[in-house]
C-alpha cells in the first residue's frame, strides 16, 4: 500500500441539502455501481453541482483503498438512499469501483475496508456504537439492489452483510480514533496525506477507438461488451509491463473516466498476436459510456434498473425482453411506493397495471419520468437527456412517439400512451 489520501472537499456539495437537525443516527454502506476512483468523482460530483443535478444522488464520501472523497461537512443531510429517514439522519459511505470487471474482488475488499475505517472514525467522533440499528444498508431504505458486490461477497443476506460490517468496525474502533492511528496500529505503512485540492484526469484531446477483445487492465477480464467498437477519448496514459502492451489508455466521456484500456486493445495499435484490425482512429465521439447510470444509452438504462430497481441484467447495450420486463417491474414498483397501487410487482403488462398509471406531463420530475425516458431510449427515441425532468426535448419525444403509433399528439403521457411505452 502505498499513501492514503484524504481528499476533504466540503465546497464540492456545501451543503446543498441543508443541515441535519442533530446528531447522525448511523451510517449507510453503499456500492457505487460505477467504475471511478474518489478523485474522478471530484470532477464527476462538480459537474453534477453545475448542472443542477444533486437532486439525482450524492453521498458525504466516495472511498477506496488508496483515497478517502469527503464532498460535504458530516453536519449536512444527503440525497442517498431515496427516503427522508436515510437522508437526514444517517451518513453516506459509497464503496467505489464496485462495478464487476473493474477490479478484482480482493481489491474491492480492500476498498471496503477503508470505507470501514472511516466509518470507524466517524462513529467514535459522533459516540455511535456499531450494531444493526447504527450499521445500515441502502437497500433497507429503498427498492434497491446497492450494495450489490458486498451482498455477493458476504453472505447474500441483509443479516449476514450487517453482521460481516458491524465486526469489522468494531474491530477498527478499538484500534484508533482516526483511519491514521488504525493503519498504524495495523502495522500498515500508509501515511494519511490530507490535500484539500486534487490534480483530475483532463482529455489529452486524442481519442481511441476499443477493439474486438478488449481486456480490463490488470484484471485480464473481459470489459462489458457495449464499450466494443466505441470511441472514447484519452484523458491520461502509462507505462505498462504486465503485458504484451507498453501503454495502457484511460478512457472516458469528457473527463468522465470509465477505465484503463490496454493498447493491445486499441484499434490502430495492432500487435503482434492481438486481435485487431489496423484502421485511422475515428475522430466522432462516443455514443456511450459505462461508467454512470444516468448516460443516455440502453447500457445507461440497465445500470439504472440494476441500481435501483433490482433489475438484474446483463448490461449489454440490447433492448431485448429481459430489459422490457425489467422496465414494466421498475414502473410496477414506483406505482406502489408513490400511490400505494397494490399491484403484483411481475413485469407483465395487464390491465392493473394500466388503470394504476396517471398521467404524466412537461414540468414533471421523478421516477416515473426517468422511467418515460427510460423506455423511449430503449426504443430508440433521443430524449434529450436521463435525468428524471420533463422538458422540451421528452415531450418533443414523446409527440413522435404519439405520432409514429397514431396515438393523440398532446405530449400527455396517460394510460394509453404508458400502454403503448411499455406493452
Ligand atoms: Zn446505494
Amino acid at each position: 500500500m502505498g499513501t492514503v489520501t484524504k481528499i476533504n472537499r466540503d465546497d464540492i456539495v456545501n451543503g446543498k441539502a441543508g443541515k441535519r437537525p442533530g446528531k447522525p443516527k448511523g451510517g449507510v454502506f453503499h456500492n457505487d455501481y460505477g467504475a471511478m476512483t474518489p478523485q474522478q468523482y471530484v470532477a464527476w460530483l462538480i459537474a453534477r453541482r453545475k448542472e443542477g443535478r444533486l437532486g439525482l444522488g450524492f453521498a458525504p464520501y466516495y472511498i477506496n483503498s488508496s483515497a478517502i472523497l469527503r464532498a460535504d461537512n458530516t453536519g449536512n443531510k444527503a440525497w442517498h438512499t431515496a427516503n427522508n429517514e436515510g437522508n437526514i439522519w444517517y451518513l453516506g459511505y459509497e464503496v467505489v469501483q464496485s462495478y464487476y470487471g473493474i477490479i478484482s474482488d480482493k481489491e474491492f475488499i480492500l476498498n471496503e475496508d477503508m470505507t470501514l475505517r472511516q466509518m470507524a472514525e466517524d462513529f467514535h467522533f459522533y459516540g455511535l456504537k456499531p450494531n444493526k440499528e447504527t450499521i445500515r444498508l441502502h437497500s433497507e431504505f429503498s427498492a434497491t439492489s446497492c450494495p450489490h458486490r458486498s451482498w455477493d461477497l458476504h453472505g447474500k443476506s441483509t443479516n449476514a452483510l450487517k453482521s460481516y460490517l458491524i465486526t469489522k468496525v468494531t474491530r477498527y474502533m478499538s484500534l484508533g480514533k482516526t483511519v491514521e492511528e488504525m493503519l498504524k496500529k495495523e502495522g500498515v505503512s500508509a501515511p494519511v496525506v490530507p490535500v484539500s485540492n486534487t490534480v483530475t484526469p483532463q482529455p489529452d484531446g486524442k481519442t481511441v477507438k476499443v477493439g474486438k477483445q478488449a481486456k480490463q487492465w490488470e484484471t485480464g477480464s473481459n470489459i462489458p461488451t457495449f464499450v466494443i467498437d466505441q470511441v472514447y477519448d484519452v484523458l491520461a496514459s502509462k507505462p505498462v509491463t504486465k503485458s504484451r502492451s507498453k501503454k495502457a489508455y484511460l478512457i472516458g466521456k469528457g473527463k468522465v473516466a470509465t477505465g484503463w484500456l490496454l493498447e493491445q486493445d486499441v484499434d490502430g495499435f495492432k500487435t503482434a498476436g492481438g486481435g485487431n484490425t489496423n484502421k485511422a482512429t475515428p475522430t466522432t465521439k462516443p455514443a456511450i459510456t459505462g461508467t454512470t447510470t444516468e448516460t443516455q444509452s440502453i447500457a445507461g438504462v440497465q445500470m439504472f434498473l440494476n441500481r435501483w430497481f433490482y433489475g438484474g441484467l446483463t448490461v449489454d447495450n440490447l433492448a431485448g425482453s429481459a430489459t422490457n420486463k425489467a422496465l414494466i417491474k421498475a414502473l410496477q414498483m414506483e406505482l406502489n411506493s408513490q400511490f400505494n397501487a397494490g399491484l403484483k410487482v411481475d413485469g407483465l403488462w395487464g390491465a392493473k397495471t394500466k388503470n394504476a398509471c396517471i398521467t404524466v406531463r412537461e414540468g414533471a420530475n421523478g421516477n416515473l419520468t426517468r422511467l418515460i425516458q427510460a423506455v423511449l431510449i430503449c426504443k430508440g427515441y433521443d430524449v434529450k437527456g436521463f435525468d428524471s425532468k420533463f422538458g422540451d426535448g421528452l415531450d418533443k419525444a414523446v409527440k413522435q412517439f404519439q405520432s409514429d403509433k397514431g396515438l393523440t399528439v398532446d405530449g400527455l403521457v396517460g394510460k394509453g400512451t404508458f400502454e403503448a411505452l411499455f406493452k
